[in-house]
């Protein structure tokens, strides 16, 4: 299997050069050349999530010097539960991806990557030059990458956050890992996060020294695992009812969703899926109108959302090629924070769960089917635990959410990070001192 660059069909490479690369050359994002088909009836459902991915991804490992090493990448990366459980009645589901490290689903990606530059540097041996990763975060990202990355000696991690605007628990969360993985934290916004990580990858004495991968949502590596839960839950719910499960996944960069669509072009049962986003109307705009217009951020309750230029957009435009056909394959629904707290206040009462601040936008359009009278099987992307955001559900339900073992272990672990001034330069020399030393 090659992939190839959305904007160039000549640009080609292999996975594991896609997945050290980030983004292609001309700026296009890696996709498949081709999509695989995958039969529903052979999908190895009951024999855990490891064996179930493996067998998912091999054709899209197929020719890569990864393949023989993807049983081992799939068994390290799904080492929790994944559940897709019943939630008032019959016909709607929760599909719980929150039982990870840092409990959101963004552990799923990262592990996978991890797991996958691990083998990578194993395979070139003696030969390996250092690799860094180096990542921007608003807070979800960085603790998955960082978890993830935690103990693997081989590669240096470094995370820039901004000082002052992540939660503390989050900020804890970024710097409580081994010596490889470092927080810095940065004087000044995320933006300036994201401008000095775009500058460092743009500087050519940087990439030749330290060999920088990025670890953001557009890394295959982090969106083929996510595959695997849509085809797990789907097939599942095929084989024990015969119908299609629809699914309302919470959307910012449209990494998640775009997994979900993926699996179903594999020929997976999976039915409709909705992209559920908070007041940053990008999706739902331009899927009624056929116009693109990305925008500044809009900031939210469900932070992780508050995208207003949807990277993986430019996949989906691969997938479906023209507005007619990306119209009948995909919806946008949005959420404002009205409706988020209203969800998470009556979450108890109306379904027995407290739900995270983005788990609520795909629990409105759960809510708006059924007002339209639509009994059909759906399913709730429940993408990180209310505990990540006790700041927002705790005032909101008049008690305190129970923290899950996972996080409260890492919240027991001491955390420190660096201050860095929000400048290019200052990235560099720490960059340049940091990793030459840990080598
Ligand atoms: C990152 C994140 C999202 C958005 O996922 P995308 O892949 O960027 O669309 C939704 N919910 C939570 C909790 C997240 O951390």
């Amino acid at each position: 299997m090659n992939y190839r660059s959305t904007r160039t069909a000549s640009l080609a490479c292999h996975l594991s050069e896609a997945i050290v690369q980030g983004p292609a050359p001309d700026g296009g994002l890696w996709v498949p050349t081709r999509i695989p088909s995958i039969d529903a009836q052979t999908l190895p459902c009951d024999a855990g999530d490891a064996v179930l991915t493996e067998h998912l991804l091999a054709p899209f490992f197929a020719n890569d010097p990864l393949l023989p090493h993807l049983g081992w990448i799939c068994a390290h990366t799904f080492r929790f539960d994944i559940p897709c459980v019943p939630l008032a009645g019959d016909h709607t589901h929760v599909l719980e991806l929150f039982h990870g490290p840092t409990a959101a689903f963004k552990d799923v990606g990262a592990r996978f990557l991890a797991a996958c530059l691990q083998k990578i540097q194993e395979t070139n041996g003696e030969s390996a030059q250092p690799v860094t990763v180096l990542v921007a975060t608003s807070g979800d990202t960085g603790s998955a990458v960082a978890a993830a990355f935690d103990g693997m000696h081989a590669i240096q991690v470094r995370i820039l956050y901004p000082d002052g605007r992540v939660s503390p628990r989050q900020a804890h969360q970024l710097g409580c890992f081994s010596s490889n993985v470092r927080a810095y934290r940065v004087q000044g916004s995320f933006d300036d996060c994201q401008r000095m990580v775009k500058q460092a990858f743009a500087d050519p004495q940087l990439r030749q020294a330290l060999r920088l991968v990025s670890a953001n949502s557009i890394n295959l590596g982090r969106l083929l695992p996510q595959m695997s839960y849509y085809a797990a839950a789907a097939t599942r719910h095929w084989r024990r009812q015969g119908t299609l499960l629809n699914f309302s996944v919470p959307t910012g960069n449209l990494g998640n969703a775009f997994a979900a669509l993926l699996a179903r072009a594999t020929g997976l049962p999976l039915g409709e899926v909705i992209l559920a986003t908070n007041r940053n109307r990008v999706l739902d705009r331009y899927l009624d109108s056929g116009r693109y217009q990305p925008g500044p951020s809009i900031a939210t309750l469900a932070n992780a959302m508050d995208v207003g230029d949807p990277s993986n957009v430019e996949r989906l435009n691969w997938l479906f090629p023209d507005h007619a056909r990306r119209q009948a394959a995909v919806r946008a629904v949005w959420c404002d924070d009205a409706r988020i707290e209203r969800h998470i206040r009556e979450g108890t009462a109306r379904y027995g769960r407290t739900w995270c601040p983005h788990t609520a936008c795909a629990v409105e359009v759960l809510e708006q089917r059924r007002a339209q009278g639509d009994s059909r099987p759906w399913c709730v992307v429940a993408t990180a635990h209310a505990a990540k955001f006790e700041g927002i559900v705790e005032p909101l339900i008049g008690q305190p959410v129970p923290v899950p073992p996972g996080l409260a272990a890492m919240l027991a672990r001491p955390a420190r990070s660096e201050r860095l001034a929000a400048d290019a330069g200052a990235l560099k020399s720490v960059l340049l001192e940091t990793v030459h030393a840990a080598a």
